[in-house]
């Protein structure tokens, strides 16, 4: 079986600046005895205009565009909240529902008030409430892909993975960010806000996705 080309390369660049992203694959990447690099270490890059219509799409325009300036395998993420009852927003559009600067509290606030509006025209399934009184609104799901890309072969690996839960209308713990104080996660009885970083991994739609590149990689 014949290993991948991208794991001829010792550094594997990461095309996020998010410290907490970067950490998250450090680790994935050490597995395969692979140092991790990120737009972090690389400022000369101009911001990426992510318009792609899905997770996939975005995540290829991300290692494309870095790879592709940089002249080295690039892995890159998109990743966001697919809501049931509200079509499946706010979706690629995730990290700015509530405007382009908004920030994770503002993004939440829109998303229960969205909620709310429908309930208010009885246009939600009833899905019960917690013990604590808190009304659970709609199903959703954490959507995270994967795109490896070589520019020495122009070729992509890729993987998703994703997360069930249930957005509540009140938050739960002081962990993770974005979405996570509202999502959540009956499998567990806990809020993703709840979890430590490790089960968070555990579970989550990026870990998922991790766990299903790696071994497509070995394999290639
Ligand atoms: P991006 O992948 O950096 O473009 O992130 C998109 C947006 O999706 C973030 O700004 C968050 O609002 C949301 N998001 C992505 N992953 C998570 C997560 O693990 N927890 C909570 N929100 C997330």
């Amino acid at each position: 079986m014949t290993k991948h080309s991208i794991l001829s390369h010792e550094v594997i660049v990461v095309a996020t600046k998010n410290a907490g992203k970067v950490k998250e694959f450090a680790h994935a990447l050490q597995k395969l005895g692979k140092e991790t690099a990120s737009l972090l270490d690389y400022p000369q890059i101009p911001d990426i205009v992510e318009d792609g219509e899905t997770f996939a799409a975005n995540a290829r325009i991300k290692a494309k565009t870095t790879g592709d300036a940089l002249g080295v395998p690039v892995l890159a993420d998109d990743s966001g909240l697919r809501v049931f009852a509200l079509g499946g927003d706010p979706g690629v559009y995730s990290a700015r529902y509530a405007g382009e600067d908004a920030s994770d509290s503002d993004n939440n606030a829109k998303l229960i008030r969205e909620l709310a509006r429908l309930q208010e025209n009885n246009e939600l399934t009833d899905l019960g409430k917690l013990p604590d009184g808190s009304q659970l609104l709609s199903k959703a799901q954490f959507v995270c892909a994967l795109a490896l890309y070589d520019p020495a072969t122009g070729e992509f690996v890729e993987a998703e993975g994703t997360v069930d839960g249930v957005i509540t209308d009140i938050p739960y713990g002081a962990g993770g960010f974005g979405y996570d104080p509202l999502f959540w996660l009956p499998s567990l009885n806990r809020g993703m806000a709840e979890l430590t970083k490790e089960e968070k991994q555990q579970i989550s739609h990026r870990g998922v996705a991790l766990r299903q590149l790696l071994p497509l990689l070995e394999q290639a």
